[in-house]
């Protein structure tokens, strides 16, 4: 059943587009959120990382409250609270939601409940209200009830302005998702990317909503326009990273995607690519397993082989 499943979502997904011959894996299970510790990481300039499970959080402190950026699952919410609370006692009064992904977005409602106003690009809401497939995995996201959406949304630029803090959001079109944003502290020079990095491991490139890699090296491009060698970048997932680390993403990045435009070019298929293990030399270290090799083959290759016009025709049918 559960193959037949899949089977049917790649096969709308994908519409007349190659379809792979091997069942998508199986999600994994959910983790046990009771054994969750929260590692909070001081970032100076009254700036935090918090550590859970899911997304990485950042946490910034103004002089009359405090600014979020990702909130990861709702069953943390209390956990994360406590934690900012043993830093502040300042009220969180924003959460930015750097794209639409469940790590990332799934405290929402909780939050918007506690009065914190809910900040995303509109292409966040969109796809939390319509509801969401996960290619790799088949799994399906239903809509999003009302009061886990995004109160407030933008398009291209965003500013949030508390007491001795400002909080620059921009839009990177196409990179892990379509609906990316990150959040740019220049006083405090900390820098949160969301998923558009994620700091040294292979990244998830959410194709089938949006996704591409050419966008993630664009999101790179402009982060190295902004950062120094002091810049303190939170990633959506891995440690706390730096210039050095981003410039070696990047590199990896460039690389991916120059290998599979000339497979794509060769015209190989999908499986044709992942028999080919283009990135063999890089998985010592950034897969993290060899699914996760195996999915970046996957995703990278979708980024450059499928259209456009077919991939929102995808998105259409998968909702
Ligand atoms: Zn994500």
């Amino acid at each position: 059943m559960l193959r037949i499943g899949i089977a049917t979502i790649a096969a709308t997904m994908l519409a007349g587009a190659a379809i792979a011959q091997q069942p998508a894996p199986a999600a994994p299970p959910p983790p046990d959120f009771s054994k969750v510790e929260i590692k909070t990481t001081d970032l100076g300039d009254h700036m935090y990382m918090l550590e859970g499970q899911g997304g990485n959080i950042t946490v910034a402190v103004a002089g009359d409250g405090i600014i979020m950026v990702d909130g990861e699952f709702a069953p943390l919410h209390d956990k994360i609270k406590a934690a900012i609370s043993a830093v502040s006692n300042q009220p969180v009064k924003y959460l930015i939601n750097t794209h639409f992904h469940g790590d990332h977005t799934g405290g929402n409602a909780l939050f918007a409940k506690d009065g914190v106003a809910i900040v995303a690009h509109v292409n966040v809401k969109n796809r939390l209200a319509a509801g969401t497939t996960n290619w790799l995995t088949g799994v399906k996201t239903p809509p999003a009830p009302a009061d886990a959406l995004p109160t407030k949304t933008y398009t291209d630029a965003y500013h949030i302005r508390l007491r001795g803090r400002v909080a620059d959001l921009k839009h990177i079109a196409n990179a892990h998702t379509d609906g990316d944003t990150y959040v740019w502290f220049r006083t405090a020079n900390v820098l949160s990317t969301g998923d558009t990095f994620t700091n040294g491991r292979y990244p998830n490139i959410d194709f089938a909503n949006g996704g591409n890699i050419k966008g993630m090296i664009a999101a790179t491009d402009a982060y190295l326009k902004i950062v120094n060698d002091k810049t303190r970048i939170v990633p959506g997932h891995g440690p706390l990273g730096d210039k050095a680390a981003l410039v070696e993403y990047r590199k990896m990045l460039v690389t991916a995607r120059d290998r599979m435009a000339k497979l794509v070019k060769d015209g190989k298929s999908e499986d044709d690519v992942v028999a080919a293990k283009p990135f063999a030399d890089l998985d010592a270290k950034w897969a993290m397993n060899d699914l996760a090799g195996k999915n970046f083959i996957r995703v990278v290759y979708h980024s450059l082989a499928d259209k456009n016009d077919a991939r929102t025709d995808n998105r259409k049918g998968a909702s």
